[in-house]
């Protein structure tokens, strides 16, 4: 048995869930399940099941469907829990709760009428897509779902187009490649980019490439499953090539070949044998 009963002070516990993997849910989030008063869950025959694999029981506590839509009917409820004095866990279907998931409307109620909101952090796709896409992670912006109709999903990609920082997108896989494209065309298919797809599952994809390059990976495929979509900043690698090759044509009035496309290749930021090659043929 993994878990334990420990006492919970009264409050609500947000507890996040596994994303893939049932056993990445942490020991403390089954503590928090097997001891909370009351449960509520997005979905509460997921909730039922991942209680099932770890072997937590329910007992006779009750356990109620909520996500935000639920609207005041069952949050009320939970907030009437709340005031008894009980200890509330609430679950998303996967992952973080109110990350791409209800919560917000709840936390907030629940913060403002003075109770303890307190989390049981794990799980997360953003995080997890993060540490293993290979872009800069020291800062970044989560977009959550860019809308479905082509303009206005270019209306919003563009709306990010110069944070200084990774993007990350949740996508679908049916728009994945319609995403990816309308993401080239408004930030530039050189953009450098990652396509991960069902972490921490048995088919657990990762794609490193510029935008054009996963257009490329992907558009024939049959794409399933879930997916994140980062981004790297626009920067040194959005240099267009007329900025390179003019620079490239200013040192080697001064520098030999190698020095020359040395120097370009580090103030670029770019691949230095290609420099060198674009070098060569310059001077012929
Ligand atoms: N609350 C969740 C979290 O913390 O990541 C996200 C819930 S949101 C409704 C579901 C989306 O998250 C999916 O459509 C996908 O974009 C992303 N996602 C969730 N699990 C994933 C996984 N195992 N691999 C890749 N993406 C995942």
């Amino acid at each position: 048995m993994n878990h334990q009963i420990v006492p919970l002070k009264a409050g609500l516990y947000f507890v996040a869930t596994p994303i893939g993997t049932a056993r990445d849910i942490t020991l403390r989030a089954l503590d928090i399940l097997a001891s909370a008063d009351v449960i509520a869950a997005e979905d509460t025959r997921s909730l039922r099941r991942l209680l099932e694999i770890h072997g937590v029981p329910l007992g006779q506590r009750p356990l109620l469907a909520y996500h935000d839509h639920s609207g005041a009917g069952t949050r009320g409820k939970l907030l009437d829990y709340l005031s008894q004095g009980k200890s509330v866990a609430y679950a998303s279907e996967a992952g973080t709760p109110l990350i791409a998931d209800p919560g917000y409307h709840l936390s907030r109620d629940a913060s403002e009428a003075g109770y303890l909101v307190t989390s049981a952090p794990g799980p997360s796709a953003i995080i997890t897509a993060l540490s293993l896409a290979g872009l800069p992670t020291d800062a970044f912006f989560f977009a959550g779902f860019m809308p479905n109709a082509k303009n206005a999903r270019k209306t919003g990609i563009e709306a990010v187009k110069d944070v200084p920082g990774t993007l990350v997108f949740y996508e679908s896989p049916r728009r994945l490649v319609e995403m990816l494209k309308d993401a080239a065309h408004v930030l530039g298919g050189n953009r450098q980019a990652v396509v991960c797809r069902e972490l921490t599952k048995k088919f657990e994809e990762v794609q490193r490439g510029t935008l054009l390059e996963l257009v490329d990976i992907f558009h024939e495929r049959t794409i399933k499953g879930e997916i994140v979509v980062l981004i790297d900043r626009a920067g040194a690698n959005e240099s267009s090539e007329d900025d390179v090759e003019t620079a490239l044509r200013k040192a080697l009035e001064t520098m030999t070949v190698r020095d020359a496309s040395e120097v370009v290749a580090q103030a670029f930021g770019v691949n230095k044998r290609k420099i060198y090659s674009m070098a060569l043929s310059m001077k012929d």
